[in-house]
Order: C-alpha cells, then sequence, then structure tokens
C-alpha cells in the first residue's frame, strides 16, 4: 500500500506530461517513501494518453484511467479518488499551474497531523483579466451565501487524508465540487501558501461554459438562498402593488386626476414577467440537478485501465 497517492486529471495535456512527470519524480524520491500517480484520461483529443500508457509501461508504480469521453475536471479527479490507494491523497492540476515542489510542504503539515491541507494562492500568474476577475467574485459569493467556509482562493491542489477521501466516496451526488465537499467534510484543516505559476504549455480546458456550470453547481449543492430570492422577490413586489393600488384608487376616485395609463400597465406586465422568469429559471436550475442526481447515472465511463482490482 503506498504511502501517498497523486492524482492528476489529464485533459489535452501532451505538451505538459512529460515535464510535470519530471518535476513530480524529483519530488518523490526526495520524500523516500512508497508512492503512486493515477492519470485520469478525461477524454483528451491529442497525444496524452499515449504518453502515460508509455509512462505506465516504464514505472510500476503509475496507474492510468482513460474516460470514454469527456467527463470534466471534478469528474476525472473524483475518479482518481475512486481509485487511489495510499494513505495521503494529493490532488494536482496537469499544466504546472500548482508547482509539484509544494507536495513536500504539505506532506509536512500532513505529517503534523492535519487531515486536509490546501495550497492558498498567493498571486496568479499568466490568466487574463476576466478569469481573475470571475474567480475572485465566484468564491467571495459562494462565501457570502453558503452555510460552510470554503476558503476563499484556493483550487483543488491539496493533500487529504484517507478518511476523507472515503467520506468524499460516500458523497454521490452528482455535481461534484470538490473543494466544498471537503470544506462541508471538516476534519483538521490548514493551509500552505504558494504564487500560482502561468501555465507550462497548451491552453486551458476550462471554458466560460464549463466555468459557469461549475460556478452553478458550487452555489445550488450549498445553498437555497436563490430559492429564497423567489419568495423574497415576491414579497417585495406584492409590497410595490399594494403602493400603487392605493395610488390608482387615489387618483380615481378622490382626486379625480387620472389618464389611462399605458405606461404604468405596461411598465408592470414587463416587470412581473422579469421576477417570474427570473424565478423559474432559479426553481429550473435546482430541478434539473435534482433529476440528474434521480436519473443515477454512473458518473463516469472508463474505457481502459491499469488498475486491476477495481
Ligand atoms: N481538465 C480535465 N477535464 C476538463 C478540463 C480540464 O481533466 O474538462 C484538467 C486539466 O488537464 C488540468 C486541470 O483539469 O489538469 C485544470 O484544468 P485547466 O488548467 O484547463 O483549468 P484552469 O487552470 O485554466 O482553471
Ligand atoms: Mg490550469
Amino acid at each position: 500500500m503506498p504511502e501517498l497517492s497523486i492524482v492528476i486529471p489529464i485533459y489535452n495535456e501532451e505538451e505538459n506530461i512529460p515535464v510535470l512527470f519530471e518535476r513530480l519524480n524529483g519530488v518523490i524520491s526526495q520524500l523516500k517513501i512508497g508512492s503512486e500517480l493515477i492519470f485520469i484520461n478525461d477524454g483528451s483529443k491529442d497525444n496524452s494518453i499515449a504518453l502515460i500508457k508509455d509512462l505506465a509501461i516504464k514505472n510500476s508504480n503509475i496507474k492510468y484511467i482513460d474516460f470514454s469521453r469527456n467527463f470534466g475536471h471534478q469528474v476525472a479527479v473524483s475518479a482518481g479518488l475512486d481509485h487511489c490507494a495510499g494513505k495521503a491523497v494529493i490532488i494536482i492540476d496537469a499544466d504546472l499551474q500548482d508547482p509539484p515542489e509544494l507536495i513536500n510542504d504539505l506532506y509536512n503539515k500532513w505529517n503534523e497531523g492535519y487531515e486536509v491541507v490546501y495550497a492558498k494562492r498567493r498571486a496568479r500568474q499568466g490568466e487574463n483579466f476576466l478569469k481573475r476577475f470571475t474567480a475572485k467574485m465566484f468564491y467571495r459569493i459562494l462565501q457570502k451565501i453558503t452555510s460552510i467556509n470554503i476558503p476563499v482562493d484556493t483550487g483543488d491542489f491539496r493533500l487529504i487524508d484517507r478518511k476523507v477521501v472515503d467520506v468524499l466516496r460516500q458523497m454521490t451526488e452528482q455535481e461534484k465540487v470538490l473543494r466544498g465537499q471537503i470544506s462541508w467534510i471538516g476534519f483538521r484543516q490548514t493551509f500552505v501558501e504558494y504564487d500560482r505559476d502561468a501555465r507550462y504549455a497548451g491552453k486551458t480546458g476550462y471554458t466560460y461554459k464549463k466555468m459557469l456550470r461549475f460556478a452553478l453547481d458550487g452555489i445550488t449543492s450549498f445553498s437555497n438562498l436563490p430559492l429564497k430570492f423567489a419568495t423574497f422577490t415576491g414579497f417585495v413586489v406584492s409590497g410595490i402593488t399594494f403602493v400603487m393600488i392605493l395610488v390608482a384608487l387615489y387618483a380615481r376616485f378622490i382626486s379625480k386626476n387620472y389618464v389611462p395609463g399605458w405606461t404604468s400597465i405596461m411598465l408592470s406586465v414587463l416587470f412581473l414577467g422579469g421576477v417570474q422568469l427570473i424565478c423559474i429559471g432559479i426553481i429550473g436550475e435546482y430541478i434539473s440537478r435534482l433529476s440528474a442526481n434521480i436519473r443515477k447515472r454512473p458518473l463516469y465511463i472508463i474505457g481502459d485501465s491499469n488498475i486491476s482490482n477495481k
């Protein structure tokens, strides 16, 4: 049984894999502990899987899982967690934005007795303004509206103890937001700080569509506040309507100073229509996730793997 498992999701990372392996290997051999690397190929369209298989032939501690198609970053990491054997598990990106050398610090903290050691970004290099801004806003909003304390400015780069992995595996929901789930689980958590590098090569696999989906998953799986927003706006609109009724009655019967009110009717119809659509949309976001969970489809489909026991 290896002491340390390293889980690496891969989506079109052929240019990064050789350097990543070099640097990971350097760190591991320094630590002098038994370890395994688990690569999850998340439907890459490039040569990534061939490179991984080649590494696996040459190194007995390399495992791989090859998905039948792209299932997304969080699902890829989940598959790695399902199939790793280490007493401690590291989750790390393949693009070298998460420096492998930091694993030393994570591992030391684990030895001090922490079950979760996450890596907190001090600075982010090589990402455009929009990405940095949306990420920043997302973590701040999530912090505000959820009941759990998801650490700000952290990705999935972290070390988690076997105990945490075992709990995660019992959390079978389809929408995976691992950093939220890990906060929710608890245990002794701490962090180490680092400067986030730019991507070593290649380009991001996170399109804005995938980012939006991830953000909505994060909000809906940890907060019901948006649903309460629907009730809240309902009350506000009712209040406004009540005042308008009074004004209309006053104008009609007391001041007798009224004009046939096309404008006010149009405005209230449009306003109400907008509010109703927003509320239906919010409810829809929750219902679509409910139905996905009820269907109980497998989270991912493995096409090929060199892990035999599972
Ligand atoms: N990734 C994945 N599936 C995807 C998108 C990304 O497995 O659909 C992997 C990717 O190979 C990398 C990690 O997830 O190891 C983080 O992705 P990326 O660097 O593209 O995201 P960013 O750092 O830009 O947020
Ligand atoms: Mg990246």
